[in-house]
């Protein structure tokens, strides 16, 4: 019975830590805040397999991540709770992405103005109207794989790479909204602990909105950052390399003042 719960949660846990690496160490901290330098080879990689991986488009979700920080819980924030409610969160988000994607497809300047030093085009998959294709293939893959080994099988896969709306609901609206904060800055971000306990460090909207040009997002201790983690470990094997000028600070070192993104 034990074996039952554990061979679908192992592959839960295998499918969701692949899409939260690319999303949190590829996305987030390399393409949107350059706080990580991919290796070329990392970045061909990247640009090559992540919108087939997470369904979503690197240079859109850059684009859209970089107005989050440019405009944070104002009018223009894509996802922000002070707009949209906590729970509107859920939605602002995917039709901020839609905008976005479309934004730059259509060459729109208040699109991409954002990305001007991203070097790279929108996804072929977007520019010829295909991305719902990863989409359908990791459906047909989790109803192969459900047949196969069993269901449970096929939705901890299915539920793992396509978590994205619910983990970006988590961190949009409940790190804008809920927990504790060790900066003040201009936006409602705050550090909700078991977000970032869950999402790979990226409930600490607090910090990282403080020091937006940090690999590291966890300033005291006992603040867990999984993210820095994998960090740390694709450096050691030679993928990337973190900026280490552009850290934040430990507490009681001083601050140097930076609201570089
Ligand atoms: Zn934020
Ligand atoms: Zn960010």
């Amino acid at each position: 019975m034990t074996m039952h719960l554990l061979r679908p949660l192992a592959v839960f846990l295998a499918a969701y830590s692949l899409h939260l690496g690319y999303i949190t160490v590829f996305y987030h901290r390399a393409l949107a805040h350059r706080a990580v330098r991919l290796q070329p080879a990392t970045l061909r990689f990247v640009l090559a397999t992540g919108n087939w991986v997470t369904g979503l488009d690197p240079k859109a979700w850059a684009c859209m991540h970089r107005m989050h920080h440019a405009f944070s819980d104002g009018p223009d924030d894509p996802h922000s709770p002070a707009q949209a409610g906590v729970l509107g969160v859920l939605v602002a988000q995917l039709r901020a992405y839609e905008r976005t994607l479309y934004g730059l497809l259509g060459r729109h300047p208040d699109y991409l103005r954002h990305v001007q030093d991203l070097d790279f085009p929108v996804h072929w998959l977007n520019r010829h109207g295909l991305w719902w294709l990863p989409y359908a293939l990791h459906t047909a893959a989790a109803v192969l794989l459900g047949y196969a080994g069993g269901w449970g099988f096929g939705l901890a896969y299915f539920a793992g790479l396509m978590s994205h709306p619910i983990e970006g609901w988590v961190i949009n609206a409940l790190g804008h909204a809920v927990g504790p904060r060790n900066f003040e800055t201009p936006d409602d971000s705050r550090n909700p602990w078991l977000a970032a306990l869950l999402i790979g460090g990226e409930g600490l909207q607090n910090n990282h909105h403080r020091f937006p040009a940090s690999a590291r997002f966890s300033y005291r201790w006992w603040e867990p950052d999984a993210g820095f983690m994998l960090c740390r470990a694709l450096e050691k094997a030679g993928a990337l390399t973190i900026e280490r000028g552009r850290l934040l600070p430990r507490p009681g070192a001083p601050v140097i003042p930076t609201t570089q993104a």
